[in-house]
């Protein structure tokens, strides 16, 4: 790894390249001076995040909950402020955003999706068994922990947008959050939402993994969210899906259930047989 002008973070740290960036942070890898080892450095300007700083608590927070308690999350080790920034230090992970691995690969077999879905929804209910909704899944925000083709090796981070869930039965959010594409009808439609998002989001995310696309889009992000409230999409085009068996497809629609009341939860869907089969399903060819 190269550490182009390293600059020095306040403590202990020396900070290398820049892994990726967002509105208003930037993560870089970062270098424990006193023993060597790395991280992963989120370095959130507070001027950017004025009058937001309470989203950064909130993600600490989560993450102090959950951190180091599923080894498919990604682990806070560290958090510090100066005058201009935060810093949240986190287990590096090498291996890229599950993003790319789509883009290059086009789309993942049946097999290696199956795996990499049932490794990211245990790891989903984990996050909800401890009263947090993540509210922003996508493939940007799962990181290969060093092989992007080990499908054991996917972690879930970002909990930028996740926040404790009220112990209430009734209380809900309102707030849109997330990446439109990813984004549960209910939240579109705010009539209130919770854990069900993410598996909304699950659903969107394996559509893509086996197809290679996404599965609402439109001209304009207006049709887009016209598709998503009224749940229209399709397992299109054919060449796309011709190989992907029936039970995928069920699992698909099951996320993708426009009523979060009657959409599976996180244990319900590790149930699907998609994901409980011994043997991937294949397509019965003549
Ligand atoms: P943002 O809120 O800006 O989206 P993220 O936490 O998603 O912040 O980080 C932005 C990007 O930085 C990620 O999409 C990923 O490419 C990279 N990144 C974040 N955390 C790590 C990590 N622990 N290891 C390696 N890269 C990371
Ligand atoms: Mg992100």
């Amino acid at each position: 790894m190269s550490a182009s002008q390293p600059e020095t973070v306040p403590c202990q740290y020396r900070t290398g390249e820049t892994l990726g960036s967002g509105p208003y942070a930037i993560v870089k890898v970062a270098i424990h001076i006193k023993t060597g080892q790395y991280y992963a450095c989120k370095i959130i300007n507070k001027k950017l995040i004025e009058g937001g700083e309470y989203m950064v608590r909130d993600e600490i927070a989560v993450l102090k909950q959950i951190s180091s308690g599923h080894p498919n999350i990604v682990t806070l080790y560290d958090y510090f402020e100066t005058a201009q920034n935060l810093y949240l230090c986190f287990d590096l992970c090498t291996g890229g955003e599950l993003f790319d691995t789509i883009w290059d690969r086009g789309q993942y077999t049946e097999a290696d999706a199956a795996d990499l879905v049932r490794t990211i929804l245990e790891a989903v209910k984990y996050i909800h068994d401890c009263g947090i909704v993540h509210r922003n899944l996508k493939p940007e925000n799962l990181l290969f922990r060093s092989d992007p083709e080990r499908t054991s090796e996917i972690m879930i981070a970002d909990f930028g947008m996740s926040r404790v869930m009220p112990d209430s039965k009734f209380s809900m959010f309102t707030e849109m959050c997330g990446a439109p594409s990813y984004m549960a009808p209910e939240i579109l439609k705010k009539t209130g939402y919770g854990k069900p998002v993410d598996v909304w989001a699950m659903g969107v995310i394996t559509y893509f993994l086996l197809a290679g696309d996404p599965p609402f889009d439109g001209d304009s992000q207006k049709q887009e969210i016209e598709a998503i409230i009224a749940g229209d999409y399709r397992f299109e085009p054919e060449e796309y899906w011709n190989n992907v068996s029936d039970t995928a497809r069920s699992f698909v629609s099951s996320c993708l259930t426009v009523n979060p009341d009657i959409r599976p939860t996180a244990a319900e869907a590790l149930q699907h047989p998609w994901l409980t089969a011994e043997v991937p399903h294949c397509v019965e060819k003549d």
